[in-house]
């Protein structure tokens, strides 16, 4: 390998690039506009993209495009290479600072919401400064938003810029409050990213995995993840090598890949980036997720990214390690050493346990998929009720301001904010109590709840925006007050007092804990019909609104397609396994039980003597089972039609819920029963055993 500091960025038009590569001036402009959004004029533009295109070329790239995030939650790219045929029959290469700043993809088929009539169908795509262009297989990639031409967002890039704006402007003045001005208020973002790697040639036999990303059907193997000696467990040759492979392709695009491990169920693994600045994050997530797709075939594996790939052993999820940095590099989640410090830090703590309570809805809603619905609340995962935890120090620290009773180890002083020092609060403390969906870790929140496929974009708008809203809150109370510190005390006290419910410590999996949250009054939205429709309630439309997040067409078109995509999801998985019964499962058992009349008839011929009750009773117990799976499956090719019959995205979703969901899970557990029961070699398809437990 190179060495890796040559490595690392060797494929993106960093700011070191552009440096080397712009005029001062230019360069100057260019950087004014990616820290503080100022448009950029076309003859800059022109400049740019010139001098990004040599390099490009230099490097081999031959097409452009303007990469970007509809809302499907993946990325799309078209490819416009840099061609320009000239009279005598040659051609030139060339890269204008109009195609760099905008595009015009046409962007019929990605889901509007119905914000676009297919007759004004052309979305505009427009450059992001703030992310670096990157080569990725032979195409200079540009970051950029999508919208719609009415100036509404299409994408999940937009909504996230602006959610960071917001929180900038609000954060501002906060920090101000406290005497200090800064230039830039960003939200840091690392994701830790989990998946399970299986081998390509068994996955290519599974119609499921195919077409859906997760076993369907399949019984336990006898081995699942009870002796824990995959989890940081050393890693095979095959997948090592894949991790390599894997880590040099992030280090060329720049992706700070930091740690990589052996997860808890078996095949599974972790992935995790040095945190950046929550757009850049966002994009580095989606360019993580498909290189680790596209590696693995590779190496002849397939990468699953499903949040629930196996019934059994744990899923997979992404932890949005989440904080907020000035841009002279103080963290705003940092515990201070000194009163001013620490009454800052309290103040923010407050408002985001503020928070996280007010729009508990909203962060359940942010985190909702089919897929997802799998791990929330099965006990794997945190459950699907927010709550916050803080750590015993802190919480008893909060308690204590709360009450004005004296903190313990303060020599038996009610703590004065803003004038007393707080003694260190001990890291470790904050420790990890995996069972919490929102946890302070320390420095920062480590938000548990994202599924492994999730684009990080919406929690982190939903998160940046809520915050931003405290923010405004709190600023507008102590802005106008006459005794800062007696109002700041005032403040905390009361909302602590509050909003303390939203705070657990204790073990989140558990049944107890389901009741106290009950008690509490916390949400518990176990599904994502349950989840979604909150997301259009009034507070959280307002909410959007004030900070210029989303309009409410926007977010009406986001519920819409959300829902839908559940429906589809829901019904792509139910249709896959009425073909795998009707023409593989079903089949195999009829010729196994064949095959057993056949053994039945033979020993019947030739001597009276052997019993064959056993297998008697087995054709009987198969037979049985198979009816059963029969039937059932009848009911549920019934139910898929009724769905159809329904108009509204939200009835339909709700119908899956309730009767999709459940028949394909009373239909698989007649499916897994006759896979015990089968000979393996007339199973027809690899079981968990070959899939989890491979060489
Ligand atoms: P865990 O203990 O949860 O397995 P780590 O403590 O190793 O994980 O870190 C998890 C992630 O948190 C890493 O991606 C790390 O870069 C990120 N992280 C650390 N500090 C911050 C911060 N200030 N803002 C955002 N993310 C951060
Ligand atoms: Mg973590």
């Amino acid at each position: 390998m190179e060495k890796l500091s040559e490595l690392f960025g060797s494929m993106v038009f960093n700011e070191t690039v552009m440096r080397e590569r712009l005029p001062q001036e230019t360069f100057n402009t260019l950087k004014k506009t990616m820290d503080q959004g100022i448009p950029l004029e076309e003859g800059v533009a022109n400049i740019v993209a010139n001098a990004m295109k040599d390099w490009a070329v230099e490097k081999g790239a031959t097409h452009f495009t303007h990469w970007f995030q509809p809302m499907t939650g993946i990325t799309a790219e078209k490819h416009d290479s840099f061609i320009s045929p000239q009279k005598n029959g040659t051609v030139i290469m060339n890269f204008s600072g109009k195609e760099l700043i905008k595009g015009e993809p046409d962007g019929s088929s990605f889901p509007s919401g119905g914000i676009r009539a297919t007759c004004e169908a052309r979305g505009y795509t427009a450059w992001d400064p703030t992310s670096p262009a990157f080569i990725k297989d032979g195409s200079l990639c540009i970051p950029t938003a999508f919208c719609s031409y009415g100036g509404e967002a299409l994408d999940k890039k937009t909504p996230l810029l602006r959610s960071m704006d917001a929180i900038d402007r609000q954060s501002k003045r906060i920090l101000a409050l406290f005497g200090k001005t800064v230039k830039r208020v960003s939200t840091t973002v690392g994701p830790e990213q989990e998946y399970f790697l299986i081998d390509a040639d068994l996955y290519r036999q599974r119609e499921d995995l195919k077409l859906t990303g997760r076993t369907l059907f399949g019984a336990p193997a006898s081995k699942g993840q009870e002796l824990d000696d995959h989890y940081f467990g050393v890693i095979r040759t095959r997948v090592s090598e894949f991790m390599k492979d894997l880590d040099k392709a992030l280090w060329e695009l720049g992706i700070p890949a930091k740690t990589k491990h052996n997860e808890v169920a078996p095949a599974q693994h972790e992935l995790a980036p040095i945190f950046s600045t929550t757009n850049i994050a966002a994009d580095h997530n989606q360019l993580t997720m498909e290189l680790m797709k596209k590696i693995a075939k590779k190496h002849n594996l397939v990468c699953l990214l499903h949040e629930k790939p196996f019934a059994g052993v744990n899923g997979s999820g992404k932890h949005n390690n989440w904080s907020l940095t000035t841009d002279t590099g103080e963290n705003l989640l940092e515990p201070g050493k000194t009163p001013e410090a620490n009454a800052q830090f309290l103040l923010i703590l407050t408002a985001v346990i503020k928070g996280v309570d007010e729009y508990q809805d909203l962060l359940r809603a942010s985190v909702a998929t089919a897929g997802n619905d799998h791990r929330l609340g099965a006990n794997e995962a945190p459950p699907a009720i927010i709550s916050m935890f803080v750590g015993d120090e802190l919480e008893a620290l909060l308690e204590s301001i709360q009450k004005g009773v004296p903190y313990d180890s303060k020599d038996k002083e009610v703590l004065r904010l803003g004038v007393d020092a707080l003694p260190d609060l001990p890291k470790d403390n904050t420790d990890r109590n995996r069972t919490s969906p929102f946890a302070f870790t320390g420095n920062k929140f480590e938000f548990r709840s994202l599924g492994s496929s999730l684009s990080i974009s919406c929690p982190n708008i939903m998160l940046n925006t809520i915050i931003a809203e405290e923010f405004r809150q709190f600023a507008d109370i102590l802005e106008s007050s006459q005794d800062f510190n007696a109002d700041l005390n005032k403040l905390i006290k009361t909302t602590l007092h509050q909003h303390s419910r939203i705070i657990f410590n204790g073990n989140g999996y558990s049944q107890e804990w389901v009741e106290e949250a009950k008690q509490r009054g916390l949400l518990n939205l176990k599904t994502t019909t349950d989840a979604m429709p909150t997301f259009l309630e009034k507070k959280n439309v307002q909410l959007f609104e004030q900070h210029g997040v989303y309009t409410e067409k926007e977010m009406k078109a986001r519920y819409e397609i959300q829902m839908e995509e559940y429906t589809k999801t829901l019904l792509i998985e139910a249709r896959t396994m009425i073909t795998m019964v009707y023409r593989q499962i079903g089949p195999a058992v009829l010729s196994y039980i064949k095959s057993i009349n056949e053994t039945i008839e033979g020993i019947q011929k030739t001597s009276s003597m052997v019993s064959v009750i056993s297998m008697k009773n087995l054709v009987q117990k198969l037979a049985e089972n198979y009816d059963m799976l029969m039937d059932t499956t009848q009911v549920l090719g019934e139910t898929i039609q009724k769905v159809g019959e329904l108009s509204d995205v939200t009835e339909q979703a709700i119908f899956c819920t309730s009767n999709i969901i459940p028949t394909m899970e009373k239909l698989r557990t007649y499916a897994d029963t006759l896979e015990t029961i089968t000979a393996k070699e007339s199973w027809p398809f690899p079981v968990y055993s070959d899939l989890l437990f491979y060489e």
